[in-house]
């Protein structure tokens, strides 16, 4: 990133935007939403915290309906992950049903995923398919987003190993979604699985 650039600029150096207030050469909105650390909750490691899961689909509609956000703030992450002392893995993401890439035309996770594992120097592999299309988890309650999800995922280059498996999404809330997946890749060899989310609901 050329700083230089943006210092005797009015230009926000996240988001571009020209701004009368810059704090470090961020925008007023950027320095709310750019994590300043790693946090850490058993085995998940994420940035944000949100109180309400639509806070987080908001900020998404307006940051990250284009990859080119989503890639410069998951780059920021993976800076702050570097300095985690991290142990080499597969980096692997939560998948999404055919149907859904054909509409949105990407996979969040899987931008995430893949931005995450040039920073970490670690390989970013397609591990997991979702086999059936489910009912959009943030509409479910905590029971019926378990149910929903039974047998919703199956692994798919199985002729690749790793003790060692970071699995990336975009969020979470319940982590029912990153549990079902680790059940698959526990049941396929891998020894432990590691989640890593840009953000996280706390309720
Ligand atoms: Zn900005």
């Amino acid at each position: 990133m050329n700083l230089t650039k943006y210092l005797f600029s009015n230009q926000c150096f996240f988001c571009q935007k020209e701004s009368d207030k810059l704090l470090g050469g961020l925008c007023s909105e950027c320095s709310t939403i750019l994590p300043a650390t790693v946090k850490k909750i058993h085995n998940l490691y994420y940035f944000l915290d949100y109180k309400l899961e639509k806070d987080f689909f908001i900020l998404q509609a307006k940051q990250y309906n284009k990859p080119v956000y989503l890639k410069r703030f998951t780059s920021f992450c993976g800076e702050l992950l570097q300095k985690q002392d991290m142990k080499k893995g597969i980096i692997t993401y939560v998948p999404i049903h055919n149907k859904i890439a054909g509409v949105r035309g990407f996979n969040q996770s899987e931008v995430i995923a893949r931005v995450l594992a040039k920073k970490l120097n670690m390989p970013c592999i397609k591990l997991l398919k979702k086999i059936k299309q489910t009912s959009f988890q943030k509409e479910l309650h905590i029971k019926e987003r378990q149910s929903n999800l039974i047998d919703a995922f199956s692994r798919i280059n199985k002729f690749i190993s790793s003790d060692l498996i970071y699995l990336v999404d975009d969020i979470t809330t319940t982590g029912s979604t990153l549990r079902e997946c680790e059940k698959v890749l526990i049941s396929t060899g891998c020894k432990k699985v590691i989640f890593i989310t840009l953000a996280r609901v706390i309720k």
